[in-house]
């Protein structure tokens, strides 16, 4: 089993098993748009399938593949998105470090008024933005038809985010790389509807 993508200036090459890379880049002009466009309706969960999209490439957020780019320095490999390396290329991507933010960062979330700010104060929105941004490009690049992305993630959550409070609300929304990638034509996964379908 192998997950790799193509080797461009913004994301990895070939990488063996489980394990992924990605690299960082600057920040760009890109507006980030997560406010009340962006609502997910359920029915979403619903009409996917991942099955149409046969073995054609799929863009992942990372820390699905165990990348340690997580906010916190952790991964998030999910068993069952790794297993489909072996019937289709992943593309690996972490949004947040493709726009220049550190690993370990503080976290952050989208704000009411579509801002994305950390738990410092500090406004993240064009580093978010300029992330997203670039996650199409390379979607593009690598003709992903689909993604498969971390849940509730403030860059890739699918179908929920976090409400901006840092209390650990998660309200019906999405990311704003996976609102980019789903504005640019991708289908949109996360782990569990991998898991759902899949297991
Ligand atoms: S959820 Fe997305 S932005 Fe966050 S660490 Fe994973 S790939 Fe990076």
């Amino acid at each position: 089993m192998y997950a790799y993508s193509v080797n461009t200036t913004k994301t990895a090459n070939v990488v063996p098993k489980d394990r992924t890379h990605t690299s960082k880049n600057q920040q760009g002009k890109a507006k980030a748009d997560a406010s009340k466009g962006n609502r997910v309706e359920a029915q979403d969960r619903k009409s996917a399938s991942v099955r149409t999209h046969g073995g054609k490439p799929a863009l992942v957020s990372a820390c699905l593949l165990g990348e340690p780019c997580r906010y916190d320095g952790n991964s998030n490999p999910s068993q069952a998105v790794c297993a489909l390396a072996s019937s289709h290329i992943l593309v690996p991507a972490c949004p947040e470090q493709l726009g220049g933010l550190p690993t370990p960062r503080v976290p952050s979330e989208i704000q009411p008024d579509g801002r994305v700010v950390d738990k410092h104060g500090a406004d993240r929105t064009s580093a978010f933005a300029s992330g997203a941004q670039q996650a199409v490009e390379i979607a593009r690049t690598h003709k992903c038809t689909w993604a498969i992305l971390k849940a509730n993630s403030p860059s890739c959550g699918v179908h929920a985010v976090y409400d901006g409070s840092f209390e650990g609300v998660l309200v019906p929304g999405q990311g704003i790389a996976a609102a980019a990638l789903r504005a640019a034509g991708l289908e949109l996964f996360d782990e569990a509807d991998i898991r759902e379908e899949l297991l």
